[in-house]
């Protein structure tokens, strides 16, 4: 099978032939069908992180496709069944976390496409319990993005607390922040997107945001503390300054959830601010695989809209590069059903990633 791998950091991947893997106990082996490209597969790709992953590995934690094989004990799903591989690819299942609903807090978890080859690949091995189930009538290349971005915003507003008569703001709109900002209107809160691209923000409006402000030409605290402030904001933005800007956007009592992952690991905030105003600061990390079931749900309702460009697995080395440019609307999904028809040579060609 064609996977595109990391060998080094900061280079470009390479498609590989690798052999296709076979299930172990409790596993599954998945035929994708769609493969999307989250911006921590850039970080993974750049070894951005403390802890990183052991080179060579094949990124990808958005891959949904069917079920071809079933290991020794599976029960969970069959042959045929379409699923989806997350990030969380597996928790121990007895921790004090995982016992109480914050599996993704498992001190024992493998992470797709990090510590366990991912998604960029033709097919994927994937523990069957940790797999999300993709109900019928949900795109595949929908469901892609769902499996982090989706998931992952959507946990971020249920932690912010956010109600019907709230502000929130949303810094960042892209794979992520797309689907936040759909995540806070369902749950009726009035939603100020915050990007410093106008075709970003564009798009924002159109998927319901109340207000956009773009922080390329106007301070986004002042812009939101006209507003009176935001009940709560969340920082998908890969900049430092944008928590920074969050943080400074919220009314007191407000709540800043950190979600973004930049390279550059540490903001300012001050503390007295803080104190006084008795702010939350909080992190929030993907979601549960109940989470993914209730995200699953309100698209198959028809509440959310992914926003994506479908791509060939033979563009990562270009792809990865038009994320880091702000060049993507939304996600972009690779299909990587017949990525064996793609010539192994034009990848190899591509220089080193930006
Ligand atoms: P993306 O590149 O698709 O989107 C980032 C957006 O931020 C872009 O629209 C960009 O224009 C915008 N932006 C950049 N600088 C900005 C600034 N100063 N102010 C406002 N907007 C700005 O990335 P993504 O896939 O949405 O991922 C975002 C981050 O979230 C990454 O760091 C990723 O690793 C992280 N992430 C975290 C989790 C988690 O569970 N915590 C899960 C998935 C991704
Ligand atoms: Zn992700
Ligand atoms: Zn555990």
């Amino acid at each position: 099978m064609k996977a595109a791998v990391v060998r080094q950091f900061k280079q470009a991947l390479v498609i590989e032939d690798r052999p296709i893997p076979t299930p172990g106990p409790g596993e599954v082996v998945v035929r994708l069908e769609a493969s999307g490209l989250c911006h921590t597969d850039i970080h993974a790709a750049h070894g951005d992180w403390p802890v990183k992953p052991t080179l060579p590995f094949v990124p990808g934690h958005e891959g949904v496709g069917l079920v071809t094989a079933i290991g020794a004990g599976v029960t969970r799903v069959s042959e045929g069944d379409r699923v989806a591989l997350p990030w969380l690819g597996y928790a121990c299942g007895t921790c004090e976390y995982c016992v109480s609903g914050w599996e993704t807090l498992c001190l024992q978890q493998q992470n797709t496409g990090y510590s366990i080859d991912g998604c960029y690949a033709e097919y994927a091995k994937a523990s069957a319990s940790y797999v999300g189930i993709v109900p019928p009538g949900v795109d595949p290349f929908d469901a892609a993005p769902l499996s982090c971005a989706g998931v992952t915003t959507y946990k971020a507003v249920k932690v912010s607390g956010a109600r019907s008569s709230d502000l929130v703001a949303i810094f960042g709109i892209g794979g992520l922040g797309h689907l936040a900002l759909q995540y806070a209107k369902i749950a009726g809160a009035t939603v100020v997107a915050v990007d410093i691209s106008a075709d970003k923000l564009a798009m924002a409006k159109r998927l319901g945001a109340d207000y956009t402000v773009n922080a390329a030409e106007e301070d986004p605290v002042l812009a939101i503390q006209r507003l009176g402030g935001a009940h709560a904001a969340i920082a998908l933005a890969v900049a430092p300054q944008a928590f920074e800007q969050a943080f400074g956007s919220l009314r007191r009592k407000g709540t800043l959830v950190f979600v973004a992952l930049p390279a550059d690991n540490a903001v300012s905030l001050p503390i007295f601010e803080t104190v006084l105003q008795g702010i939350t600061v909080v992190g929030s990390i993907v979601g549960t695989r109940k989470d993914l079931n209730e995200v699953f749900e309100l698209h198959a309702r028809g509440r959310t809209t992914v926003i994506r460009e479908t791509r060939q697995l033979s563009t990562v080395n270009e792809s990865i590069d038009d994320v880091l440019r702000g060049r993507v609307s939304g996600r972009i999904v690779f299909d990587v059903r017949d990525s064996s028809a793609q010539p192994v040579r034009q990848l190899q060609e591509v220089g080193a990633l930006a």
